[in-house]
């Protein structure tokens, strides 16, 4: 509770946003935190704070959090950090907000730019908007809805991050302090009834929504996205979806060949290769022909690959200890052939016992133990409790975590249900089972991600997949080049960790209206499907040809059927009507899916 009010409290003091208390902050902080006490104790107590335990021998600049709360554990019992931070947390409890604090103290307060006129901590997400929620009952202990002038007056009194959230002025006379806050209270009372219910009181600290960058609109005739050149597409949900092709997305690739311009197809799955993935783009409904011709070699990498290069990347030593949970033995053919030493140094395991695992753990201090994970999400091979149990005994004594992506979710079809995806399991829902049994505090530094948005990915799945741009002739910088995708948590999260522009596709997994629940993965652009990525221009054009092309067809049948019927040949369309142009199209469809279906899930 002390660390959730600690985090807080850093975070309202932190009036810049920058991620530092500097030297002024922390001052401010400790005048709201000490009360009345002398100012040249609060100045004393912040300079100590400010040498104590230097690294260098000298006084910091500017207190990290970690610093921060450090120093709250260096603190005695009754100093008046550790009081009011102690204090402020009961009270919370008192007034039923502890869940909402819980939930603060994990949000992210990553670098969102923020306009001066909003709160500096109003990033827009869920988060901010719970803190506000939780200040409200906290000054409303009545519960009754509404808050008046002696309330607020008395809550800032006894909170200080209630003063810090109102930004009351510290060193300043009574009168103007009163002053200050009948105005604000003003400002927060909009329809003037003389007192703040919850609605005023979010508006006020919540309404500037605009603070919050927000995704454009694609559309590749205005300046700044004709100047992108670079185009990395996500495939499920982009180019495909589990029942063949998106509309438009051939089209799509064809414009971007046909203009100079460059792409690459990125898979987050971690089954199967690139060569998978070109096989098939080969067949049936998933058939792509850009321009009329196969993707070109050098276009297409997935998960997979990218795990396979970060394991051969020097991360596992000789002589590591793997055990690796994956469909097949691909990923072992490709790695032999590659290094077939280093690979033949491992000791690999594809199941385990707890015994096994015991004595693993205890080797992991000295020996690069890893637990890997080459699945999509479908298990070949039922996994017992005591697998589970043994992958649990390596991850707590810091085994790495290998995986290719952290999709919860995969598209699939069923034939019985046309029309309808039906959810299977993503790799994402076994990696989050194991990353909480993970101990507090050391998750970040034994996970590595190898897919898109993950931590690794970032350098194996998207630089690569700029190497690949630039292999194709790709020039410029990252500004111009775009990462396409359905997801907020891989696509658009891989274009903002690589720098790159980034746009959310409708036509998959996630919609805009759900962007607050990904407060940091802010795409650049938006675009309802793959087909809209076309100049409008071109789209246009496309119209206009396929509607010749079918005039064109309709009369030539009709004068066709009409010479046939005069000479006898077919019968007059009364007595026997041929199959229709689009009874054919829809029967040939179905045959095609009959062939090409019968996976779930492919790539
Ligand atoms: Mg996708």
């Amino acid at each position: 509770m002390v660390l959730a009010a600690a985090r807080t409290a850093f975070m309202f003091a932190d009036n810049d946003g920058d991620g530092f208390l500097d030297y002024e902050e922390m001052k401010e902080l400790m005048q709201r935190m000490m009360g009345n006490d002398d100012p040249l104790v609060v100045v004393e107590e912040v300079k100590r704070m400010f040498c104590l335990d230097d690294p260098l021998g000298g006084c910091r600049s500017n207190l990290t959090y970690e610093d921060f709360v450090l120093l709250l554990n260096e603190c005695s019992v009754d100093s008046a950090l550790f009081g009011s931070l102690l204090q402020f947390g009961a009270d919370t409890i008192e007034v039923g907000v502890e869940e909402r604090l819980r939930g603060l103290s994990g949000a992210s307060s990553a670098a969102v730019p923020r306009e001066s006129s909003s709160h500096i901590l109003d990033d827009g997400s869920p988060a901010w908007r719970e803190s506000i929620e939780a200040a409200f009952d906290l000054c409303d202990e009545t519960n009754t809805g509404q808050i008046n002038k002696d309330v607020l007056d008395g809550a800032v009194l006894k909170y200080p991050l209630i003063a810090q959230l109102l930004r009351v002025p510290v060193d300043v006379t009574p009168d103007d302090r009163q002053e200050y806050m009948r105005n604000l209270y003003d400002s927060i009372d909009d329809n003037h009834s003389d007192f703040i219910d919850r609605a005023e009181w979010i508006r006020f600290f919540c309404a500037d929504r605009e603070a919050v960058p927000r995704p454009t609109e694609w559309d590749e005739e205005r300046e700044d996205c004709h100047r992108i050149t670079g185009f990395i597409f996500d495939c499920d949900g982009t180019i495909y979806q589990p029942d063949g092709l998106i509309p438009g997305a051939e089209d799509v690739l064809t414009w971007i060949e046909r203009s100079g311009r460059q792409y690459v197809l990125l898979s987050n799955n971690g089954a199967l290769p690139y060569s998978a993935v070109y096989d098939k783009l080969s067949r049936c409904a998933f058939e792509c022909k850009p321009d009329g011709k196969p993707i070109p070699p050098g276009c297409i990498y997935t998960a997979h690959d990218s795990q396979v290069d970060f394991m051969l990347s020097g991360h596992l030593p000789t002589g590591s200890k793997l055990l690796v949970l994956a469909p097949d033995e691909q990923w072992k053919t490709e790695m032999r052939e590659r290094m077939p030493e280093l690979f033949d140094s491992w000791e690999i395991a594809d199941d385990m016992d707890v015994d096994t695992a015991k004595e693993w753990s205890q080797r992991a201090k000295d020996e690069k133990v890893a637990i890997v994970f080459f699945h999509d999400g479908v298990i070949a091979q039922p996994w017992s409790y005591g697998l589970i149990h043994a992958m649990t005994i390596l991850i707590n004594a810091g085994a790495d975590f290998i995986y290719t992506a952290e999709d919860h979710c995969n598209p699939s079809t069923d034939p019985l249900y046309e029309g309808v995806i039906f959810p299977m399991p993503g790799p994402g829902m076994f990696v989050e089972m194991l990353k909480n049994s993970m101990p507090p505090g050391t998750g970040g530094s034994q996970t590595f991600c190898c897919g898109k948005g993950g931590n690794v990915g970032r350098t194996f799945m998207i630089d690569r997949a700029i190497q690949m741009l630039k292999a194709q002739g790709h020039v410029g910088e990252r500004d111009r080049i775009v990462v396409i995708g359905d997801r907020f948590d891989t696509d658009v999260r891989a274009g903002v960790l690589a720098g790159t522009k980034s746009c959310l596709l409708e036509s998959g997994a996630h919609r805009l209206e759900m962007a607050d629940e990904f407060p940091t993965d802010i795409p650049s652009y938006t675009c309802k499907s793959i087909a809209k990525i076309l100049p409008q221009s071109e789209r246009l054009r496309k119209a206009e040809d396929l509607r010749r092309s079918r005039a064109k067809a309709v009369s030539k049948n009709s004068w066709v059927r009409a010479g046939s019927v005069m000479e006898g040949i077919v019968e007059p369309r009364e007595s026997r009507r041929a199959p229709s142009k689009n009874e054919n199209k829809r029967r040939a469809k179905k045959l095609l899916k009959r062939a090409c279906l019968g996976r779930p899930h492919g790539v």
